[in-house]
């Protein structure tokens, strides 16, 4: 029977793509998506009280505590249509948000269906996030890389301006990739006895990779 309405994890390094690939899944199956960092960096953006608080962190590359982003999810989850799946990227990213959010599932009587890994070598992430900038001020937002000519050349053409992320300069970028490894990475081990985790290969055009995650989570690959 073809998965309907899946409960989806989408793990993987910084830069690994989770968000594009989140945009071409809800294509897929009636999802609703949640970017933690993506909710982070807007309550920032609207400077409201959240956003003073984690704003530093964010900047830092470090992560906001767990107690502020359980209870985000509690509300987020609470809120969810029960006709819908969901996929959650960037939550849990340490274990004891993970232990929160098997409890929450549970209340909700909403099962994990796959948790997904996007692989992606550490210096494949360095080289796209250091180049990776946000084409701004010209229509919706757009993720560029610098070594993209022409996508940078359309940006200044519509008046855009290239901006970084705070956490894309290089200290940041050090301690995310380092938080990613002690934090998050041992979140596989955690959902691995379960049998719901899939690695998938990060590189390559994102429809392939999004065809990847499709077909991990209908089962229809060996886990490994
Ligand atoms: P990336 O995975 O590329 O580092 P994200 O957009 O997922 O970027 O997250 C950006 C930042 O938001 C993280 O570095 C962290 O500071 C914060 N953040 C997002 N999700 C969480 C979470 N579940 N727990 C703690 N901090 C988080």
């Amino acid at each position: 029977m073809p998965i309907q309405r899946p409960h989806i994890l989408l793990f993987g390094p910084p830069g690994a793509g989770k968000s594009t690939q989140s945009a071409l899944l809800v294509r897929k199956w009636p999802l609703v998506a949640l970017s933690t960092g993506k909710l982070l960096r807007e309550e920032v953006a609207q400077g409201t009280a959240i956003g003073a608080q984690v704003r530093d962190t964010l900047a830092r590359g470090q992560l906001v505590p767990d107690d502020m982003m359980i209870d985000i999810i509690r509300i987020w989850l609470a809120q969810l249509p029960p006709d819908k799946g969901f996929l959650l990227d960037g939550f849990p990213r340490t274990v004891r948000q993970a232990q929160a959010l098997d409890g929450l599932l549970a209340e909700a009587k909403r099962p994990l269906t796959a948790v997904i890994k996007l692989n992606l070598s550490v210096s494949e992430a360095v080289a796209r996030l250091g180049g990776r900038r946000i084409c701004y001020g010209a229509g919706p937002e757009e993720i560029i890389h610098i070594n993209d000519e022409a996508a940078v050349a359309r940006c200044i053409q519509r008046g855009g301006l290239l901006v970084q992320r705070p956490d894309d300069l290089p200290n940041a970028i050090v301690n995310r990739l380092a938080v990613h490894d002690a934090e998050t990475e041992p979140l596989m081990d955690f959902y691995r006895p379960a049998g719901l985790t899939h690695v998938v290969d990060a590189v390559g055009a994102p429809e392939d990779i999004a065809r990847r995650i499709i077909a991990a989570v209908e089962g229809m690959v060996p886990r490994p």
